[in-house]
């Protein structure tokens, strides 16, 4: 055997995955059973107790994003924020031990020898292969993680918390970070009560910011208002969005809006809502050609204004998220799914009814 294992752990030939059947706009996802992965020299085999389910996967298997599929790599699982254990490690590897907790990131590895990745935005590198895509992803419990690329996860997160962080908490973070927002900034998050929305609320906070969440209905802004918001705008009730933002930031607008939000109404509406010089920062993902990011070039000149993207977290915005969490900073809000109603927890998903974030327990069936 071409790899390490422990004798106290048992690795099964087969495990549970979540697969997509009919790729498209009518796909179905079913869990069967798939092979359990061997490890190459420099991988590791993780043993996934949790996965988050992310609006991500749902782009994949719907294919509304213009990128290439999961079935052009032969992937059938999507998922991207998995956390678990170590349960074998390649002949190359040294730097993990068998029976540590560990996560998987949307990003799947990186070449480490170029611009991007010596500057942190190895996410950016043309060899960063996206998991749940190119390669298969955390709806599958067995999975195989690069050990250089594999997240360290610290004492104090639980996997129910981990899973999720991996990508949305991370994700916002990376967003929070690029800002360049100051203490007692304001931060207006359209899709508050998302799951990306809910973590960038409390990680805002976190940093001294003032947060203002923006999403429909009572259940999200009680999520909301719970998790440190000073203010929420329902978007079902407030005529003008905008207005109201600007004048609850003291009627001048925010200093950043944060669009977690995919509608094209949310991307439309956040230049209106920042003040001079703020900044609209572009996280949520629309499907292809549904929204346009700015506005009157007369407005970016009369505001300066800026427009500014970001991906998934580096492999230090995931450490730095997982800190939060460690600290008692962030704490995902989740509804837990045995692996059996995993197609539930995506069809919920897919519905936009989702306050936070729905994960799967693989060592619950049902
Ligand atoms: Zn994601
Ligand atoms: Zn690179």
């Amino acid at each position: 055997m071409g790899y390490t294992t422990s004798t106290e752990i048992d690795i099964p030939k087969t495990c549970k995955a979540g697969v997509v059947e009919n790729e498209g706009p009518d796909f179905k996802l079913v869990v069967e059973d798939v092979p359990v992965p061997q490890p190459g020299p420099d991988d590791v085999l993780i043993r996934l107790n949790t996965t988050g389910i992310c609006y991500s996967d749902i782009h994949y298997m719907l294919c509304d994003l213009p990128i290439p599929t999961m079935s052009s790599f032969s992937v059938r699982s999507p998922g991207h924020e998995g956390a678990g254990v170590i349960v074998a490690l390649g002949t190359n590897v040294t730097n993990w031990n068998i029976g540590d907790r560990a996560g998987i990131k949307p990003a799947y590895d990186a070449c480490f020898n170029c611009e991007l990745c010596w500057s942190g935005k190895e996410t950016y590198c043309h060899e960063s292969p996206q998991i749940g895509i190119q390669f298969p992803g955390s709806y599958q419990q067995y999975l195989l993680s690069p050990a250089r690329y594999t997240s360290r996860i610290p004492d104090g997160v639980d996997d129910f918390s981990a899973g999720p962080i991996m990508c949305s908490g991370s994700t916002i973070y990376c967003s929070l970070k690029e800002s360049g927002l100051k203490p007692g900034d304001w931060a207006v998050f359209p899709g508050a009560g998302g799951g990306v929305g809910h973590m960038g609320v409390q990680i805002a906070r976190a940093m001294g910011l003032r947060v203002v969440g923006i999403d429909g209905g009572e259940e999200k802004k009680e999520l909301c208002m719970k998790l440190g918001c000073e203010a929420f705008v329902d978007f079902t009730k407030v005529d003008d969005v905008a207005q109201e933002v600007v004048k609850i930031c003291d009627g001048k607008g925010a200093h950043g809006v944060f669009v977690t939000a995919t509608s094209a109404s949310a991307y439309a509406t956040a230049p209106m809502m920042t003040r001079i010089s703020g900044k609209v920062m572009c996280v949520g993902l629309p499907p292809e050609g549904t929204a346009i990011a700015g506005a009157d070039p007369l407005l970016f000149i009369g505001k300066n204004l800026h427009i500014i993207g970001t991906k998934v977290g580096s492999l230090l915005d995931t450490q730095k998220a997982l800190e939060f969490a460690s600290r008692g900073l962030l704490k995902p809000i989740v509804e837990v799914f045995p692996l059996s109603k995993m197609p539930e927890a995506v069809a919920k998903l897919r519905s936009g009814k989702v306050a936070g974030r729905l994960v799967i327990d693989f060592n619950t069936w049902e």
